[in-house]
């Protein structure tokens, strides 16, 4: 081979795909140029596509050109899919005569029996796959392999960009073109549960960039007026407002948020003024609006700003219902009423919305979830699985789908014998309904010790429940939620009004306000340092509000004036020292001075606690319990940290081990030291809700537990059975354990 005129001239492509030669023209210009330097019959570039799991023919030099585009091999599949699944060359001398052969009809390749294929990819990238094919006896030899890694490699820029570019023109709709009959793998689809429950509906691929290029690409044959556009903006605000209203009776914290930009930017004499002026220049306004979208979503999308970004998705949104509106076809793009949204990335802000407008349930395909867009999907009881399936969002709308996010999994136009076997455990399992007719006012063991059950709040919503269930309080209100679900800060008035509608509900019993818990993946839209290179272990929780005074001295004395005359406990979440809990006290005393100075009615004796979420605080609880007047275990932190596992990745979930010896020794050496220090503690994180882990809590010494309200039905049950000693014998042999399986064999 002509080792290095191949790489110089490789590396001259790059400078023609700079200057805008044509992708195609590109690719095609490569696989000549490899061809021949390699004096190879065929050459051809596969790419790979990760949202689909498959390797598409790109481009070639002596397989049939009209193969281009349509042989698709999965990863792993064929010898070209080996390659890029083991990231190793494959090199064969009697290709077809491979088990991993695959074989496709008109390609023209059955002449070539020697076979190279190298995977292009950046680390652990996949790209694609490079291929060289040649007749009988003309093997390849390793010096070709070396040269032609060598040329893959320097082709990674190219493909790249190749790649990423031809996904963006590939007009939208486009892929959906080809179903008619669902691939095997996903019609049934184990997923990772993000918020429980059980939904099931028609299909609806929910993706506003789509749905907007999809109206870019279409040809508007109807010619409408300046008075229609008028009466769609109408419409549309008329609409807006009403959703509007639907959330504020559903939500009241997150009353009169989620659409007032869409109506700002209806009002809004540039946006406004802007489509105007082209109509009356002759543009037709559905095109009008568009152009004029299309010019604010790419200004805002250059800004270094995230709020500003976030903005895109308003101006998209808005501009899908104006012409939808126009159009009269409301019906038939953003359908949301009874179905499953599959979406790919998802804000709380769209969780809002998605449910206002009634969605079933959601999938998300491919997304991260944070810990908070799951909880925020609990509380608005929105059943949601993740799942890395990307052909979902292929799906076309009104399939029928079933979730049950009770176990993670999900059915694609599931059989009859499917759905009969749901809906029979569906009538097995209890309604909330139903369950709150046996909860019981007190929780007791068998053995008759009393245990006392509180609920975790996010939204005003659950309290609702939970005062249903007649929990004993609040044991956690995590109150970044108002901060989460707004797109800037929320006002001390504001914090105000939803922590007083929280105080008023649970008339009298203790209530327990967490300060700000952001940071890590709990993030907030419009505050984001996206410099950290570890957020995890950043700028977060109580670490913030000390770093950042005027939001957390609103924050208190919000919590202060709505709590004035209420059982008021103020937490700080993720402390990890003495002097942070002392800095925390001091701004909170200052709050109470200064609100005293001004006469403004206050709580001046709220009790003052942390959340036990790092394990540091383990060695120091005795000093602490000097200090805190008292203790919730944050389980779901505490397990990540003291075993340096991500809670929200899925990949590595089998190491999320709660019963982990080392937090199992730690928990109750915490709980013992709270305990001999008279301080309350109770357990907020998820092993409070879990039957498995109540005998060892309660065997440890915990009697109060928060948790999701609707697991207290549950929970006050499955304690109802336990006898304390037995309990407490139980702990002893799980603290005995050295090995995660010996605790395993316990817990059966
Ligand atoms: C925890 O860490 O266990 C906890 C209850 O807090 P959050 O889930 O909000 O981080
Ligand atoms: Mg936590």
């Amino acid at each position: 081979m002509d080792n290095q005129k191949l790489l110089y001239e490789i590396s001259e492509l790059n400078t023609l795909f700079r200057e805008g030669t044509d992708i195609q023209g590109l690719l095609n210009k490569t696989v000549e140029m490899v061809a021949s330097h390699t004096n190879s019959d065929v050459c051809s570039i596969y790419l790979y596509n990760n949202e689909t799991n498959e390797l598409v023919l790109s481009a070639t030099r002596g397989l049939n050109p009209e193969a281009v585009g349509n042989v698709k091999l999965k990863l792993g599949q064929g010898l070209t899919g080996l390659a890029l699944k083991e990231m190793r060359p494959v090199c064969e001398v009697d290709a077809a005569n491979n088990p991993n052969y695959k074989y496709f009809p008109g390609i023209l390749e059955e002449q070539y029996d020697c076979f190279l294929a190298v995977p292009i990819a950046r680390g652990i990238s996949k790209i694609g796959v490079l291929v060289l094919q040649r007749h009988k006896g003309e093997n390849f030899s390793e010096s070709d392999i070396t040269v032609l890694e060598a040329a893959a490699s320097q082709l990674v820029d190219i493909i790249e960009n190749a790649r990423f570019l031809m996904s963006i023109r590939e007009p939208a709709g486009e892929r959906e073109k080809n179903i008619d009959i669902l691939p095997e793998e996903i019609k049934f689809v184990h997923g990772k549960i993000a918020s429980e429950g059980f939904a099931y509906g028609p299909s609806a691929v929910f993706d506003k960039k789509k749905n907007l290029s999809s109206m870019m690409h279409r040809q508007f044959d109807e010619k409408y007026s300046l008075d229609d556009f008028h009466d769609a903006i109408n419409k549309t605000s008329d609409q807006l407002e009403k959703l509007q209203e639907k959330v504020g009776q559903k939500l009241s914290d997150a009353a009169s948020l989620i659409f007032t930009a869409h109506l700002m930017i209806l009002q809004d004499k540039y946006f406004i003024g802007g489509i105007d002026e082209l109509i009356k220049n002759g543009v037709n306004p559905p095109a009008a609006i568009l152009k004029i979208a299309k010019n604010y979503i790419d200004s805002f999308a250059t800004s270094e700003n995230a709020y500003i970004r976030e903005k895109i998705q308003d101006i998209e949104d808005l501009a899908i219902r104006l012409i939808n509106n126009l159009l009269s076809e409301s019906e038939d793009v953003i359908k949301v009423k009874g179905r499953i949204i599959i979406v790919k990335e998802l804000f709380p802000s769209d969780l809002l919305i998605l449910s206002s407008e009634g969605a079933a349930g959601i999938v998300l395909v491919g997304g991260t979830v944070t810990s908070h867009l799951s909880i925020l999907a609990s509380s608005l009881r929105i059943p949601m699985v993740v799942c890395n399936t990307y052909e979902l969002l292929n799906l076309p709308d009104e399939i029928p789908v079933l979730i049950d996010a009770e176990i993670g999994n999900l059915y694609v136009d599931p059989t009859d014998e499917i759905l009969e076997r749901f809906e029979s455990q569906q009538k097995a399992r209890q309604t909330l309904n139903q369950q709150k007719l046996l909860m019981k006012p007190e929780t007791i063991t068998r053995d008759g010790t009393k245990v006392h059950l509180f609920a975790n709040i996010n939204l005003l919503a659950d309290l609702k429940v939970a005062c249903e269930l007649r929990c004993e309080g609040v044991g956690l209100y995590r109150s970044e939620f108002p901060f989460m679900i707004r797109r800037n800060f929320p006002t001390e008035m504001e914090q105000y009004i939803v922590y007083s509608r929280l105080v008023q509900m649970v008339q009298g019993k203790p209530i327990t306000l967490r300060t700000l818990d952001i940071g890590g993946d709990k993030t907030l839209s419009y505050y984001a340092d996206t410099t950290e290179q570890n957020p995890a272990m950043g700028l977060r929780s109580i670490r913030f509000s000390l770093q950042n005074k005027p939001v957390f001295a609103e924050q208190i004395r919000a919590m202060l004036r709505a709590g004035a005359n209420a059982d008021l406990r103020i937490m700080f979440p993720m402390v990890s020292s003495i002097d942070e809990f002392r800095s925390a006290k001091e701004i909170v005393l200052e709050c109470i001075d200064e609100l005293r100075r001004k006469g403004i009615q206050h709580n001046s004796k709220p009790m003052l606690g942390i959340m036990v979420e790092l394990p540091c605080i383990a060695e120091l609880m005795d000093d602490f319990a000097k200090e805190a007047e008292f203790f919730s275990i944050g389980t779901n932190d505490f397990v990540q940290f003291m075993l340096g596992v991500d809670r929200t990745n899925e990949n590595i979930s089998s190491s999320y081990v709660p019963h982990h010896p080392s937090v199992l020794r730690a928990l109750k050496k915490v709980v013992q030291s709270a305990i001999k220090n008279n301080r309350e503690i109770s357990v907020c994180g998820n092993m409070a809700h879990e039957e498995k882990y109540i005998p060892f809590l309660l065997g440890i010494g915990i009697r109060n537990l928060s948790m999701d309200p609707r697991y207290l039905p549950r929970i006050q049950q499955s304690i109802s059975n336990i006898d304390i000693t037995e309990a407490q014998e139980t702990a002893e042999t799980m603290l005995a354990q050295s090995s995660i399986t010996g605790v395993s064999q316990i817990l059966g």
